[in-house]
């Protein structure tokens, strides 16, 4: 019999199993859960899936929390950190932690005889399964335990022999709703008397299977709309099977499409990040991460808005606008959200997030600013005039200035070239120096410098650096190259081409009257990069 759900607060949870990090796919479906609770004024609680003890980790738990907040998501029930009390009403919400309450359920269903014991060895169910496959047929189970009378039921127990727990399917078509796919029907045969709790072998002494203890959290949680992956749709008519024989409404179902690499093949590691945290440790913000998700199979209604912030999604989101075909991960279109959120963004947090980057990626130079909060100056004083002395080596507030706001031109220089803010310490790299004979080597480069004009332009450029002292300015540098002009004869790529490569190791990028700065400026103050002075030096 099919029981719908009738006037109740829509309550939806993610239950994500933590034995990985989590994948973009997985974090979809909980932004879906999510922005459909939210525009519900409903609930979404967390449930942790880790009955699967071999393969779940704690900190796998930890991290996919962590990344979920990061997202943007909260919810209003879920596990609560180690050693601290779960949050909502409805937990506990790790089904390691909810043990007794599937076997309270087996009971009942064992004592109302919709489901039964099942002896069989794993060798008959072998050869049933091997005489299926001979037969070419799907298959079913004979059912041999179904009927048995409780005197053999009696006698097999006393005999110690395993079981296992089956539900008993009555004969009659499996039907749910799907949101995304529409009207959904399985003939009965095909869950075939499903196992509920696995029969004890070894490690997995009577473990309750996924189906069924997902089915008891979410009809005991309260859950109104199963929204997750499509790789679970084939479990669903064994979870229907499983609402009925407890006599417990059928939620709605919405199954979200899979995810496809652009090549049309599962997205996979081939195809690049593919976790949450690992796009974060890119330098990816969470508002482009949150939007590119929210478009991974669902459009807005006007078919072209692309860019919306969480709270935007919330009011037009629906299930009814996801599609069923499988979406394409468009790493591009990934990185031009990533870009505009880049240019969006508060300064100050995106030069926290770069700072990091580049600190893991040039820990000679970085930190440029390390806080101060623990020394006054009366301390460094202090310290500075004990015997022996202790110099502390801070900035002073004022170097702290100059260097962040270096920095911040830094970043306006190179940020319009990057996707993430990985790659800025890679796109800046030739500001902090570059190896002059890798320049040398480069075979472009080498084409432009073995012309004869190239060699006559770097000596006469580096004559007029060597000559001067004190800070190289873009007007200096300018003169220095009109002067050359004008005593050689060379203009044009013949002329900037060289300087070009001496100074940065490449013959095409920014602006000198950017990069000349940068450069300088960096180099006074106190930072290990080499001068314009010192490039010309080592490169002629
Ligand atoms: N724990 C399951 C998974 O991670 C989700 C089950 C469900 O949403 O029903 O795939």
């Amino acid at each position: 019999m099919f029981v719908a759900m009738t006037n109740t607060i829509p309550r939806v949870r993610f239950a994500p199993s933590p034995t990985g990090l989590l994948h973009v796919g997985n974090a979809r479906t909980a932004l879906y859960n999510w922005l459909f609770a939210r525009r519900a004024d409903g609930l979404f609680l967390l449930r942790i899936e880790d009955t699967d003890l071999e393969r779940s980790e704690a900190r796998f738990e930890t991290q996919l929390i962590e990344d979920l907040h990061w997202l943007g998501i909260d919810w209003d029930g879920g596990p609560g950190a180690p050693d601290e009390p779960d949050t909502g009403d409805h937990g506990p919400y790790r089904q390691s932690e909810r043990l007794h309450i599937y076997a309270e359920h087996t009971e009942r269903l064992l004592a109302e005889g919709k489901a039964y014991r099942c002896f069989c060895t794993p060798e008959e169910l072998e050869a049933e399964r091997a005489q299926a496959a001979a037969e070419q047929s799907s298959q079913v189970y004979s059912g041999r335990c179904r009927n048995l009378s409780q005197a053999e039921i009696d006698q097999n127990l006393a005999a110690g022999k395993h079981f296992a727990v089956r539900l008993r399917i009555e004969d009659h078509p499996l039907r749910f709703h799907d949101i995304v796919r529409g009207p959904v029907e399985f003939a009965a045969e095909t869950v075939s008397d499903p196992v509920l709790v696995r029969s004890a072998s070894g490690a997995s002494a009577g473990v309750p299977v996924y189906n069924y203890v997902v089915t008891i959290d979410d009809a005991l949680m309260g859950i109104t709309h199963v929204i997750r992956g499509d790789d679970h749709i084939s479990n669903t008519p064994k979870q229907v099977a499983i609402y009925e024989a407890f006599g417990w409404p059928v939620p709605e179902f919405a199954h979200l499409s899979t995810i496809l690499g652009p090549d049309r093949e599962r997205l996979s590691k081939r195809h690049g990040a593919t976790s949450i945290s690992v796009f974060r440790q890119m330098g990816y913000l969470p508002e482009a991460m949150a939007n590119y998700l929210a478009l991974l199979g669902w459009g807005a209604e006007d078919g072209k808005t692309e860019t919306f912030t969480l709270a935007e999604l919330v009011p037009i989101f629906s299930l009814e606008r996801v599609t069923p075909s499988p979406a394409i991960f468009d790493f591009d279109k990934l990185n031009w959200l990533n870009r505009h959120y880049i240019k969006l963004a508060d300064h100050e947090r995106i030069a926290k997030l770069a700072e990091r980057q580049f600190c893991l990626q040039k820990p000679g130079i970085f930190p440029l600013w390390t806080s101060n909060e623990l020394y006054t100056a009366e301390t460094i004083a202090l310290l500075a005039s004990l015997d022996p002395p202790i110099h502390l080596d801070i900035p002073t507030p004022e170097l702290i200035g100059q260097r962040k706001a270096w920095f911040a031109s830094l970043l306006s220089l190179f940020l319009p070239y990057v996707d993430y803010l990985a790659q800025l310490p890679v796109k800046s790299a030739f500001i902090f120096g570059f190896d002059p004979d890798a320049a040398h080597a480069d075979p472009e480069n080498a084409a432009i410098l073995s012309a004869d004009s190239a060699r006559t332009v770097l000596s006469e450029f580096s004559c007029r650096v060597r000559t001067h002292s004190g800070l190289v300015t873009p007007e200096i540098f300018k003169t220095w190259i009109n002067e050359v002009k004008a005593a050689t004869g060379i203009k044009g790529k013949e002329l900037f081409h060289p300087i070009r490569i001496a100074l940065t190791g490449s013959h095409s990028g920014p602006d000198f009257d950017r990069v000349i700065p940068l450069i300088e400026e960096g180099a006074a103050l106190g930072l290990a990069i080499p001068t314009v002075h010192d490039r010309l030096e080592q490169f002629c």
